[in-house]
Protein backbone atom coordinates (compact mmCIF):
# COMPACT_ATOMS: atom_id res chain seq x y z
CA UNK A 1 0.00 0.00 0.00
CA UNK A 2 2.82 2.10 0.96
CA UNK A 3 4.33 1.61 -2.63
CA UNK A 4 0.77 1.95 -3.92
CA UNK A 5 0.67 5.93 -2.65
CA UNK A 6 3.91 6.76 -3.27
CA UNK A 7 3.57 5.75 -6.83
CA UNK A 8 0.51 8.02 -6.74
CA UNK A 9 1.86 11.37 -5.65
CA UNK A 10 4.85 10.94 -7.38
CA UNK A 11 3.21 10.80 -10.54
CA UNK A 12 1.13 13.00 -9.78
CA UNK A 13 3.48 15.65 -8.77
CA UNK A 14 5.46 14.77 -11.77
CA UNK A 15 2.24 15.57 -13.98
CA UNK A 16 1.38 19.13 -11.86
CA UNK A 17 5.40 20.23 -12.50
CA UNK A 18 5.13 19.49 -16.44
CA UNK A 19 1.91 21.24 -16.70
CA UNK A 20 2.82 24.30 -15.02
CA UNK A 21 6.08 24.25 -16.74
CA UNK A 22 4.51 23.79 -20.54
CA UNK A 23 1.41 26.67 -19.12
CA UNK A 24 4.32 28.95 -18.14
CA UNK A 25 6.27 28.57 -21.24
CA UNK A 26 3.03 29.11 -23.13
CA UNK A 27 2.14 32.11 -21.30
CA UNK A 28 5.38 33.84 -21.27
CA UNK A 29 5.85 32.95 -24.75
CA UNK A 30 2.61 35.13 -25.97
CA UNK A 31 3.11 37.17 -23.14
CA UNK A 32 6.38 38.21 -24.81
CA UNK A 33 5.33 38.23 -28.61
CA UNK A 34 2.62 40.44 -27.46
CA UNK A 35 4.94 42.69 -26.22
CA UNK A 36 6.98 42.76 -29.37
CA UNK A 37 4.18 42.89 -31.47
CA UNK A 38 3.47 46.45 -30.30
CA UNK A 39 6.66 47.83 -30.25
CA UNK A 40 6.31 46.79 -34.39
CA UNK A 41 3.43 48.49 -34.38
CA UNK A 42 5.10 51.96 -32.81
CA UNK A 43 8.17 51.13 -35.38
CA UNK A 44 5.61 51.06 -38.46
CA UNK A 45 3.27 54.10 -37.39
CA UNK A 46 6.47 56.15 -37.18
CA UNK A 47 8.18 54.86 -40.00
CA UNK A 48 5.35 55.69 -42.26
CA UNK A 49 4.98 58.89 -40.87
CA UNK A 50 9.05 59.37 -41.62
CA UNK A 51 8.47 57.33 -45.68
CA UNK A 52 5.25 59.85 -46.37
CA UNK A 53 7.12 63.07 -45.63
CA UNK A 54 11.28 62.08 -47.28
CA UNK A 55 10.22 58.79 -49.08
CA UNK A 56 12.89 56.76 -49.96
CA UNK A 57 15.77 58.90 -48.59
CA UNK A 58 13.76 58.52 -44.78
CA UNK A 59 14.40 54.51 -45.25
CA UNK A 60 17.74 54.93 -46.53
CA UNK A 61 19.18 57.40 -43.31
CA UNK A 62 17.51 54.50 -41.07
CA UNK A 63 19.79 51.93 -39.53
CA UNK A 64 17.36 49.12 -38.20
CA UNK A 65 18.17 45.91 -37.54
CA UNK A 66 15.96 44.45 -35.48
CA UNK A 67 13.25 45.04 -37.84
CA UNK A 68 12.75 44.21 -42.04
CA UNK A 69 11.50 47.21 -43.35
CA UNK A 70 9.64 46.25 -46.95
CA UNK A 71 8.47 48.86 -48.89
CA UNK A 72 5.96 47.94 -51.47
CA UNK A 73 4.59 49.61 -54.50
CA UNK A 74 1.10 49.89 -55.80
CA UNK A 75 1.17 46.99 -58.02
CA UNK A 76 3.00 44.92 -55.48
CA UNK A 77 6.52 45.66 -56.73
CA UNK A 78 9.40 45.86 -53.71
CA UNK A 79 10.74 49.29 -53.80
CA UNK A 80 12.85 48.96 -50.35
CA UNK A 81 13.99 46.28 -48.66
CA UNK A 82 16.78 46.81 -46.09
CA UNK A 83 17.87 43.03 -45.84
CA UNK A 84 17.86 42.25 -49.61
CA UNK A 85 18.32 43.62 -52.90
CA UNK A 86 14.58 44.56 -54.23
CA UNK A 87 15.11 43.92 -57.65
CA UNK A 88 15.91 40.32 -57.05
CA UNK A 89 12.67 40.00 -54.90
CA UNK A 90 9.10 38.73 -56.22
CA UNK A 91 6.34 40.49 -56.50
CA UNK A 92 4.87 41.06 -52.77
CA UNK A 93 0.85 41.53 -54.09
CA UNK A 94 -0.13 38.27 -53.02
CA UNK A 95 1.38 38.45 -49.36
CA UNK A 96 -1.68 38.23 -47.09
CA UNK A 97 -0.81 41.92 -44.89
CA UNK A 98 -0.36 42.90 -48.22
CA UNK A 99 -3.59 42.42 -49.45
CA UNK A 100 -5.31 43.68 -45.77
CA UNK A 101 -3.65 46.59 -45.92
CA UNK A 102 -4.61 47.18 -49.51
CA UNK A 103 -8.11 46.52 -48.66
CA UNK A 104 -8.43 48.06 -45.55
CA UNK A 105 -5.54 50.57 -44.61
CA UNK A 106 -3.42 48.25 -42.42
CA UNK A 107 -2.84 44.58 -42.15
CA UNK A 108 -0.73 41.50 -40.41
CA UNK A 109 0.35 38.23 -40.93
CA UNK A 110 1.95 35.30 -38.78
CA UNK A 111 4.41 32.95 -40.53
CA UNK A 112 5.85 29.53 -39.71
CA UNK A 113 9.10 28.34 -41.30
CA UNK A 114 8.49 25.14 -42.85
CA UNK A 115 11.01 23.65 -40.02
CA UNK A 116 9.21 24.88 -37.20
CA UNK A 117 11.61 26.70 -36.15
CA UNK A 118 11.24 30.60 -37.46
CA UNK A 119 7.38 32.53 -36.73
CA UNK A 120 7.79 35.64 -38.69
CA UNK A 121 4.90 38.99 -37.93
CA UNK A 122 4.24 41.10 -40.20
CA UNK A 123 2.68 44.48 -40.16
CA UNK A 124 1.52 46.29 -43.29
CA UNK A 125 0.49 50.16 -43.31
CA UNK A 126 -1.31 51.76 -46.75
CA UNK A 127 0.28 54.74 -47.34
CA UNK A 128 -1.48 57.63 -48.69
CA UNK A 129 0.47 57.77 -52.17
CA UNK A 130 -0.86 53.78 -52.29
CA UNK A 131 2.35 51.88 -51.80
CA UNK A 132 2.38 49.72 -48.93
CA UNK A 133 5.48 49.94 -46.05
CA UNK A 134 5.76 46.33 -44.21
CA UNK A 135 7.60 45.90 -41.22
CA UNK A 136 8.41 42.44 -39.68
CA UNK A 137 10.51 40.17 -37.09
CA UNK A 138 11.42 37.25 -36.51
CA UNK A 139 11.43 35.22 -33.14
CA UNK A 140 12.37 31.61 -32.70
CA UNK A 141 8.83 29.52 -32.19
CA UNK A 142 8.17 27.66 -28.71
CA UNK A 143 9.43 24.39 -29.75
CA UNK A 144 12.75 26.15 -30.80
CA UNK A 145 12.77 28.52 -27.65
CA UNK A 146 12.74 25.17 -25.42
CA UNK A 147 15.34 23.28 -28.03
CA UNK A 148 17.24 25.89 -27.08
CA UNK A 149 16.96 25.82 -22.79
CA UNK A 150 16.80 21.51 -22.52
CA UNK A 151 19.89 22.00 -20.55
CA UNK A 152 18.19 24.09 -18.20
CA UNK A 153 15.20 21.76 -18.55
CA UNK A 154 16.74 18.88 -17.82
CA UNK A 155 18.10 20.06 -14.72
CA UNK A 156 14.67 21.48 -13.86
CA UNK A 157 13.00 18.29 -14.22
CA UNK A 158 15.85 16.53 -12.53
CA UNK A 159 14.96 18.45 -9.33
CA UNK A 160 11.94 18.32 -9.94
CA UNK A 161 11.70 14.51 -9.86
CA UNK A 162 13.90 14.43 -6.91
CA UNK A 163 12.10 17.19 -4.60
CA UNK A 164 8.79 14.73 -5.88
CA UNK A 165 10.21 11.27 -5.13
CA UNK A 166 11.52 12.49 -1.63
CA UNK A 167 8.33 14.24 -1.13
CA UNK A 168 6.53 11.52 -2.28
CA UNK A 169 7.99 8.73 0.16
CA UNK A 170 7.83 10.61 3.10
CA UNK A 171 3.77 11.66 2.54
CA UNK A 172 3.44 7.90 1.79
CA UNK A 173 5.12 7.42 4.97
CA UNK A 174 3.11 9.88 7.03
CA UNK A 175 0.01 8.46 5.60
CA UNK A 176 0.67 4.73 6.17
CA UNK A 177 2.13 5.33 10.03
CA UNK A 178 -1.26 6.01 11.59
CA UNK A 179 -2.65 2.71 9.93
CA UNK A 180 0.09 0.95 10.90
CA UNK A 181 -0.18 1.56 14.37
CA UNK A 182 -4.17 1.17 14.73
CA UNK A 183 -5.03 -0.89 17.89
CA UNK A 184 -7.30 -3.23 16.05
CA UNK A 185 -7.77 -5.45 19.64
CA UNK A 186 -9.39 -1.77 20.92
CA UNK A 187 -10.94 -0.19 17.44
CA UNK A 188 -12.77 2.92 18.84
CA UNK A 189 -9.85 3.63 21.00
CA UNK A 190 -8.22 4.98 17.54
CA UNK A 191 -8.12 8.51 16.48
CA UNK A 192 -6.08 8.56 13.35
CA UNK A 193 -8.76 9.56 10.72
CA UNK A 194 -12.02 9.92 10.70
CA UNK A 195 -12.70 8.17 7.87
CA UNK A 196 -11.90 5.07 9.18
CA UNK A 197 -14.44 5.02 11.93
CA UNK A 198 -17.42 3.48 9.76
CA UNK A 199 -14.46 0.82 9.34
CA UNK A 200 -13.55 0.33 13.11
CA UNK A 201 -17.30 0.28 13.77
CA UNK A 202 -17.75 -2.62 11.41
CA UNK A 203 -14.87 -4.26 12.98
CA UNK A 204 -15.95 -3.65 16.66
CA UNK A 205 -19.20 -5.58 15.59
CA UNK A 206 -17.24 -8.52 13.82
CA UNK A 207 -15.29 -8.63 17.25
CA UNK A 208 -18.59 -9.17 19.07
CA UNK A 209 -19.72 -11.89 16.51
CA UNK A 210 -16.57 -13.48 16.22
CA UNK A 211 -16.42 -13.80 20.53
CA UNK A 212 -20.13 -14.78 20.55
CA UNK A 213 -19.27 -17.22 17.86
CA UNK A 214 -16.48 -18.40 19.80
CA UNK A 215 -18.46 -19.13 22.97
CA UNK A 216 -21.43 -20.73 21.67
CA UNK A 217 -18.62 -23.23 19.85
CA UNK A 218 -16.77 -23.58 22.85
CA UNK A 219 -20.42 -24.75 24.71
CA UNK A 220 -20.78 -26.94 22.55
CA UNK A 221 -17.82 -28.81 22.77
CA UNK A 222 -18.34 -28.86 26.46
CA UNK A 223 -21.53 -29.94 25.58
CA UNK A 224 -20.08 -32.40 23.53
CA UNK A 225 -17.52 -33.96 25.58
CA UNK A 226 -19.59 -34.33 28.73
CA UNK A 227 -22.02 -36.02 26.66
CA UNK A 228 -19.46 -38.68 24.98
CA UNK A 229 -17.13 -38.43 27.86
CA UNK A 230 -19.97 -40.41 29.97
CA UNK A 231 -20.74 -42.61 26.91
CA UNK A 232 -19.71 -46.14 27.90
CA UNK A 233 -19.06 -46.92 23.81
CA UNK A 234 -15.88 -45.73 22.76
CA UNK A 235 -16.19 -42.81 20.09
CA UNK A 236 -13.81 -41.52 17.86
CA UNK A 237 -14.00 -38.44 14.97
CA UNK A 238 -11.71 -38.91 12.60
CA UNK A 239 -11.24 -36.51 9.45
CA UNK A 240 -11.28 -37.14 5.95
CA UNK A 241 -7.41 -37.29 6.55
CA UNK A 242 -7.42 -39.84 9.42
CA UNK A 243 -6.56 -37.45 11.99
CA UNK A 244 -8.32 -37.49 14.97
CA UNK A 245 -10.85 -34.84 15.68
CA UNK A 246 -12.38 -36.37 19.07
CA UNK A 247 -11.97 -39.33 21.13
CA UNK A 248 -13.67 -39.73 24.46
CA UNK A 249 -12.65 -41.41 27.31
CA UNK A 250 -14.06 -44.60 26.67
CA UNK A 251 -12.41 -44.95 23.75
CA UNK A 252 -8.83 -43.94 25.44
CA UNK A 253 -9.09 -46.86 27.44
CA UNK A 254 -10.12 -49.21 24.79
CA UNK A 255 -7.11 -48.26 22.56
CA UNK A 256 -4.92 -47.54 25.93
CA UNK A 257 -4.38 -44.14 25.04
CA UNK A 258 -4.65 -40.60 25.94
CA UNK A 259 -6.04 -37.00 24.63
CA UNK A 260 -2.92 -35.79 23.11
CA UNK A 261 -3.90 -38.34 20.43
CA UNK A 262 -5.96 -35.66 18.98
CA UNK A 263 -4.69 -34.07 16.03
CA UNK A 264 -2.87 -37.36 15.45
CA UNK A 265 -3.04 -39.65 12.48
CA UNK A 266 -5.31 -42.86 13.99
CA UNK A 267 -2.22 -44.81 13.39
CA UNK A 268 -0.50 -43.47 16.17
CA UNK A 269 -3.14 -45.33 18.20
CA UNK A 270 -3.54 -48.46 16.40
CA UNK A 271 -1.70 -50.06 13.23
CA UNK A 272 -2.99 -53.28 13.57
CA UNK A 273 -4.24 -54.49 10.03
CA UNK A 274 -7.71 -55.01 10.95
CA UNK A 275 -8.73 -51.43 12.31
CA UNK A 276 -6.60 -50.12 9.49
CA UNK A 277 -9.19 -52.05 6.73
CA UNK A 278 -12.20 -51.49 8.87
CA UNK A 279 -11.35 -47.74 8.44
CA UNK A 280 -9.75 -48.14 4.70
CA UNK A 281 -13.43 -48.91 3.93
CA UNK A 282 -15.68 -46.48 6.08
CA UNK A 283 -13.15 -43.71 3.99
CA UNK A 284 -14.34 -45.37 0.67
CA UNK A 285 -18.41 -44.58 1.95
CA UNK A 286 -19.41 -47.90 3.06
CA UNK A 287 -20.38 -48.71 6.66
CA UNK A 288 -17.95 -51.73 8.08
CA UNK A 289 -17.72 -54.04 11.37
CA UNK A 290 -15.30 -55.54 12.97
CA UNK A 291 -14.40 -57.39 16.13
CA UNK A 292 -11.19 -56.80 18.03
CA UNK A 293 -9.24 -58.71 20.90
CA UNK A 294 -7.83 -56.75 22.56
CA UNK A 295 -5.57 -57.07 26.40
CA UNK A 296 -8.20 -59.83 27.09
CA UNK A 297 -11.45 -58.35 26.42
CA UNK A 298 -13.47 -58.29 22.51
CA UNK A 299 -14.71 -55.16 21.29
CA UNK A 300 -17.09 -55.01 18.34
CA UNK A 301 -15.96 -51.91 16.20
CA UNK A 302 -18.22 -49.64 13.68
CA UNK A 303 -17.07 -47.42 11.40
CA UNK A 304 -19.61 -44.80 9.56
CA UNK A 305 -18.52 -42.70 6.85
CA UNK A 306 -19.81 -39.12 7.59
CA UNK A 307 -21.02 -37.41 4.56
CA UNK A 308 -21.30 -33.82 3.84
CA UNK A 309 -22.83 -32.56 1.22
CA UNK A 310 -21.80 -35.47 -1.15
CA UNK A 311 -18.41 -35.54 0.42
CA UNK A 312 -16.82 -37.59 2.46
CA UNK A 313 -16.11 -35.52 5.61
CA UNK A 314 -14.67 -37.98 7.68
CA UNK A 315 -15.66 -41.26 9.80
CA UNK A 316 -17.25 -42.31 13.26
CA UNK A 317 -15.98 -45.11 14.74
CA UNK A 318 -17.66 -46.83 17.72
CA UNK A 319 -16.22 -49.53 20.11
CA UNK A 320 -18.94 -51.98 21.91
CA UNK A 321 -17.46 -54.13 24.93
CA UNK A 322 -18.67 -57.31 24.06
CA UNK A 323 -16.47 -59.55 26.29
CA UNK A 324 -19.04 -60.76 28.79
CA UNK A 325 -21.53 -61.15 25.85
CA UNK A 326 -19.46 -62.89 23.86
CA UNK A 327 -18.56 -65.27 27.11
CA UNK A 328 -22.52 -65.41 27.51
CA UNK A 329 -22.47 -66.03 23.97
CA UNK A 330 -19.95 -68.98 24.18
CA UNK A 331 -20.97 -70.22 27.43
CA UNK A 332 -24.30 -70.97 25.63
CA UNK A 333 -22.99 -72.82 22.69
CA UNK A 334 -21.03 -75.39 24.81
CA UNK A 335 -24.08 -75.52 27.41
CA UNK A 336 -26.26 -76.48 24.32
CA UNK A 337 -23.47 -78.98 23.15
CA UNK A 338 -22.97 -80.65 26.62
CA UNK A 339 -26.86 -81.02 27.14
CA UNK A 340 -27.98 -82.55 23.80
CA UNK A 341 -24.07 -85.06 24.67
CA UNK A 342 -25.00 -85.18 28.47
CA UNK A 343 -29.58 -86.13 27.16
CA UNK A 344 -28.01 -88.62 24.97
CA UNK A 345 -25.27 -90.75 26.67
CA UNK A 346 -28.67 -92.44 28.91
CA UNK A 347 -31.06 -92.51 26.13
CA UNK A 348 -28.67 -94.80 23.92
CA UNK A 349 -28.12 -96.71 26.60
CA UNK A 350 -31.55 -97.28 27.33
CA UNK A 351 -33.07 -97.62 24.21
CA UNK A 352 -29.80 -100.41 23.84
CA UNK A 353 -30.65 -102.44 26.95
CA UNK A 354 -34.66 -101.82 25.60
CA UNK A 355 -33.44 -103.03 21.91
CA UNK A 356 -31.69 -106.19 23.33
CA UNK A 357 -34.80 -107.21 25.32
CA UNK A 358 -37.47 -106.23 22.81
CA UNK A 359 -35.26 -108.89 20.28
CA UNK A 360 -35.20 -111.44 23.24
CA UNK A 361 -31.51 -111.29 23.82
CA UNK A 362 -31.31 -111.08 27.44
CA UNK A 363 -31.53 -114.27 29.28
CA UNK A 364 -34.56 -114.26 31.69
CA UNK A 365 -31.60 -114.13 34.81
CA UNK A 366 -30.38 -111.04 32.80
CA UNK A 367 -33.33 -109.59 32.66
CA UNK A 368 -33.71 -107.96 36.47
CA UNK A 369 -30.03 -106.16 36.01
CA UNK A 370 -31.31 -104.64 32.73
CA UNK A 371 -34.43 -103.19 33.69
CA UNK A 372 -32.57 -101.69 36.46
CA UNK A 373 -29.96 -99.88 34.29
CA UNK A 374 -32.79 -98.62 32.23
CA UNK A 375 -34.70 -97.14 35.46
CA UNK A 376 -31.27 -96.01 36.63
CA UNK A 377 -30.28 -93.98 33.46
CA UNK A 378 -34.01 -92.59 33.60
CA UNK A 379 -33.82 -91.81 36.56
CA UNK A 380 -30.52 -90.05 35.82
CA UNK A 381 -32.78 -87.95 32.99
CA UNK A 382 -35.30 -86.83 34.96
CA UNK A 383 -32.37 -85.40 37.57
CA UNK A 384 -30.41 -84.30 34.75
CA UNK A 385 -33.47 -82.16 33.54
CA UNK A 386 -34.80 -81.13 37.00
CA UNK A 387 -31.36 -79.39 37.07
CA UNK A 388 -31.15 -78.15 34.22
CA UNK A 389 -35.15 -76.44 34.35
CA UNK A 390 -33.37 -75.32 37.69
CA UNK A 391 -30.05 -73.47 36.28
CA UNK A 392 -32.45 -72.10 33.49
CA UNK A 393 -34.95 -70.50 36.00
CA UNK A 394 -31.77 -69.12 37.69
CA UNK A 395 -30.02 -67.86 34.44
CA UNK A 396 -33.58 -65.85 33.34
CA UNK A 397 -33.03 -63.80 36.95
CA UNK A 398 -36.95 -64.13 37.86
CA UNK A 399 -37.41 -62.19 41.15
CA UNK A 400 -38.69 -64.92 43.55
CA UNK A 401 -40.75 -64.35 46.65
CA UNK A 402 -37.98 -63.84 50.08
CA UNK A 403 -38.90 -65.21 53.32
CA UNK A 404 -36.76 -65.67 56.41
CA UNK A 405 -35.42 -69.06 56.32
CA UNK A 406 -33.61 -71.33 59.59
CA UNK A 407 -30.18 -73.02 57.99
CA UNK A 408 -30.31 -75.48 61.02
CA UNK A 409 -33.87 -76.40 59.81
CA UNK A 410 -33.46 -76.41 55.84
CA UNK A 411 -30.00 -78.41 57.31
CA UNK A 412 -31.63 -81.08 58.76
CA UNK A 413 -34.44 -81.70 56.74
CA UNK A 414 -31.60 -82.07 53.54
CA UNK A 415 -29.58 -84.70 55.62
CA UNK A 416 -32.78 -86.38 56.47
CA UNK A 417 -33.45 -86.48 52.73
CA UNK A 418 -29.76 -87.88 51.91
CA UNK A 419 -29.45 -90.59 55.08
CA UNK A 420 -30.16 -93.52 52.87
CA UNK A 421 -27.23 -92.05 50.64
CA UNK A 422 -24.74 -91.52 53.52
CA UNK A 423 -26.27 -95.45 55.09
CA UNK A 424 -25.32 -96.88 51.65
CA UNK A 425 -21.84 -95.12 51.55
CA UNK A 426 -21.03 -95.63 55.04
CA UNK A 427 -21.10 -91.91 55.63
CA UNK A 428 -21.37 -90.26 59.36
CA UNK A 429 -23.80 -86.65 58.65
CA UNK A 430 -23.54 -84.46 61.64
CA UNK A 431 -25.30 -81.39 61.95
CA UNK A 432 -23.65 -78.51 64.33
CA UNK A 433 -24.34 -74.43 65.20
CA UNK A 434 -27.16 -72.93 65.71
CA UNK A 435 -30.09 -71.49 64.26
CA UNK A 436 -29.48 -68.72 61.81
CA UNK A 437 -32.48 -66.65 59.93
CA UNK A 438 -31.87 -65.60 56.47
CA UNK A 439 -33.63 -63.54 54.13
CA UNK A 440 -34.06 -66.16 51.12
CA UNK A 441 -35.95 -68.50 48.83
CA UNK A 442 -36.59 -71.04 50.72
CA UNK A 443 -36.39 -73.35 47.90
CA UNK A 444 -32.75 -72.07 46.66
CA UNK A 445 -31.11 -72.46 50.16
CA UNK A 446 -32.18 -75.79 50.46
CA UNK A 447 -30.41 -76.49 47.13
CA UNK A 448 -27.50 -75.09 48.01
CA UNK A 449 -27.58 -77.20 51.66
CA UNK A 450 -28.33 -80.56 49.46
CA UNK A 451 -26.18 -80.18 46.67
CA UNK A 452 -23.23 -79.03 49.19
CA UNK A 453 -23.97 -81.97 51.17
CA UNK A 454 -24.79 -84.55 48.74
CA UNK A 455 -21.72 -83.77 47.32
CA UNK A 456 -19.90 -84.50 50.91
CA UNK A 457 -21.33 -87.90 50.75
CA UNK A 458 -20.85 -88.96 47.09
CA UNK A 459 -17.46 -87.73 47.09
CA UNK A 460 -16.43 -89.19 50.62
CA UNK A 461 -14.96 -92.65 51.29
CA UNK A 462 -16.46 -95.68 52.94
CA UNK A 463 -16.85 -94.45 56.61
CA UNK A 464 -16.33 -91.11 56.16
CA UNK A 465 -17.90 -88.00 58.00
CA UNK A 466 -19.73 -85.15 56.80
CA UNK A 467 -20.58 -82.27 59.05
CA UNK A 468 -22.99 -79.11 58.32
CA UNK A 469 -21.78 -76.46 60.54
CA UNK A 470 -24.25 -73.18 60.86
CA UNK A 471 -22.72 -70.54 62.57
CA UNK A 472 -24.31 -66.47 62.60
CA UNK A 473 -24.76 -65.84 58.56
CA UNK A 474 -22.27 -68.69 57.21
CA UNK A 475 -22.80 -72.53 56.36
CA UNK A 476 -19.93 -74.72 56.48
CA UNK A 477 -20.03 -78.48 54.91
CA UNK A 478 -17.19 -80.49 55.62
CA UNK A 479 -15.93 -83.77 54.82
CA UNK A 480 -13.29 -86.07 54.96
CA UNK A 481 -13.53 -87.45 51.51
CA UNK A 482 -11.48 -87.90 48.29
CA UNK A 483 -10.86 -83.52 48.20
CA UNK A 484 -10.71 -81.60 44.72
CA UNK A 485 -7.32 -81.43 43.05
CA UNK A 486 -6.20 -77.50 43.36
CA UNK A 487 -6.17 -77.33 39.57
CA UNK A 488 -9.38 -78.28 38.99
CA UNK A 489 -11.42 -76.30 42.19
CA UNK A 490 -11.55 -72.94 40.24
CA UNK A 491 -13.70 -75.06 37.55
CA UNK A 492 -15.90 -77.11 39.73
CA UNK A 493 -18.46 -74.61 39.60
CA UNK A 494 -18.76 -74.85 35.80
CA UNK A 495 -21.81 -76.34 33.93
CA UNK A 496 -21.08 -80.00 33.38
CA UNK A 497 -17.74 -79.91 34.89
CA UNK A 498 -16.45 -83.00 36.74
CA UNK A 499 -12.97 -83.94 38.01
CA UNK A 500 -13.65 -87.58 37.63
CA UNK A 501 -16.36 -88.32 34.60
CA UNK A 502 -16.30 -91.98 35.26
CA UNK A 503 -16.87 -91.29 38.93
CA UNK A 504 -19.18 -88.91 39.07
CA UNK A 505 -21.35 -91.11 36.26
CA UNK A 506 -21.22 -94.06 39.02
CA UNK A 507 -22.75 -91.98 41.33
CA UNK A 508 -25.47 -90.48 39.37
CA UNK A 509 -23.65 -86.99 39.54
CA UNK A 510 -25.01 -84.66 36.18
CA UNK A 511 -22.03 -82.29 36.95
CA UNK A 512 -24.21 -79.40 37.21
CA UNK A 513 -24.83 -79.59 41.19
CA UNK A 514 -22.23 -76.88 41.51
CA UNK A 515 -23.21 -74.28 39.13
CA UNK A 516 -26.82 -74.36 40.27
CA UNK A 517 -25.33 -74.29 43.80
CA UNK A 518 -23.23 -70.97 42.33
CA UNK A 519 -25.88 -69.81 40.84
CA UNK A 520 -28.19 -69.68 44.11
CA UNK A 521 -25.59 -68.20 46.20
CA UNK A 522 -24.59 -65.12 43.83
CA UNK A 523 -29.20 -64.43 43.80
CA UNK A 524 -28.60 -64.15 47.55
CA UNK A 525 -25.61 -61.65 47.21
CA UNK A 526 -23.55 -64.09 49.42
CA UNK A 527 -19.83 -65.41 48.84
CA UNK A 528 -18.73 -69.35 48.60
CA UNK A 529 -15.23 -70.28 49.64
CA UNK A 530 -13.87 -73.81 48.88
CA UNK A 531 -10.64 -75.34 50.50
CA UNK A 532 -9.50 -78.51 49.62
CA UNK A 533 -6.95 -81.08 49.60
CA UNK A 534 -6.81 -84.36 47.83
CA UNK A 535 -7.18 -87.30 50.54
CA UNK A 536 -8.37 -85.24 53.00
CA UNK A 537 -11.77 -83.88 52.29
CA UNK A 538 -12.65 -80.71 51.44
CA UNK A 539 -14.61 -77.51 53.18
CA UNK A 540 -16.99 -75.43 51.43
CA UNK A 541 -18.43 -72.28 53.19
CA UNK A 542 -21.07 -69.81 51.95
CA UNK A 543 -20.70 -66.62 53.74
CA UNK A 544 -24.55 -64.86 53.38
CA UNK A 545 -24.31 -61.42 53.90
CA UNK A 546 -25.31 -60.04 57.61
CA UNK A 547 -28.48 -59.79 58.33
CA UNK A 548 -30.69 -56.92 59.90
CA UNK A 549 -31.81 -58.46 63.19
CA UNK A 550 -35.96 -58.38 63.60
P1 LIG B 1 -21.73 -83.79 40.04
O1 LIG B 1 -23.14 -83.87 39.69
O2 LIG B 1 -20.83 -84.50 39.13
O3 LIG B 1 -21.49 -84.05 41.46
P2 LIG B 1 -21.11 -81.10 40.75
O4 LIG B 1 -21.25 -79.85 39.97
O5 LIG B 1 -21.90 -81.18 41.99
O6 LIG B 1 -21.35 -82.26 39.76
O7 LIG B 1 -19.60 -81.26 41.11
C1 LIG B 1 -18.64 -81.11 40.13
C2 LIG B 1 -17.46 -81.99 40.40
O8 LIG B 1 -16.72 -81.48 41.53
C3 LIG B 1 -17.80 -83.39 40.76
O9 LIG B 1 -17.92 -84.14 39.60
C4 LIG B 1 -16.65 -83.79 41.62
O10 LIG B 1 -15.63 -84.31 40.81
C5 LIG B 1 -16.18 -82.54 42.27
N1 LIG B 1 -16.67 -82.42 43.66
C6 LIG B 1 -17.73 -81.69 44.09
N2 LIG B 1 -17.87 -81.73 45.43
C7 LIG B 1 -16.84 -82.50 45.87
C8 LIG B 1 -16.41 -82.93 47.16
N3 LIG B 1 -17.06 -82.59 48.26
N4 LIG B 1 -15.30 -83.69 47.24
C9 LIG B 1 -14.62 -84.04 46.13
N5 LIG B 1 -14.98 -83.68 44.88
C10 LIG B 1 -16.08 -82.91 44.75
Amino acid sequence: MTKKIFRSIFLVSLIVILACMAAASAFLYSYFSEIQQDQLQAELTLASQGVESDGENYLNALNITDYRITWVGADGTVLYDNEANPDEMENHLDRPEVQEALSTGSGSGVRTSSTLSERTYYLAHLLSDGTILRLSYSTESVFALLGGMWYAIVIVLIIAVVLSLALAKRLAKSIIRPLNQLDLDHPLENDSYEELTPLLTRLIQQHRQIDHQLEELHDRQTEFSAVTDNMSEGLILLGSDGSILSINRAAMKVFGTDGNCVGKDMLTVDRSRQVQELLHQAMSGEHSETILSKDGREYQLNASPIVNDGKLGGVALLAFDITEKAMMERQRREFSANVSHELKTPLHSIMGSAELIENGLVKADDMPRFVSRIRSEATRLVTLIDDIIRLSQLDEGIEMPKEQVDLMAISREAVEALSPLASEKDVEVSVTGGHSYISGVRRLLYEIVFNLCENAIKYNKDGGKVDINISKNTLTVTDTGIGIPPEHQSRVFERFYRVDKSHSRETGGTGLGLSIVKHAVLYHGAEIKMESHVGDGTKISVIFPEQDDK
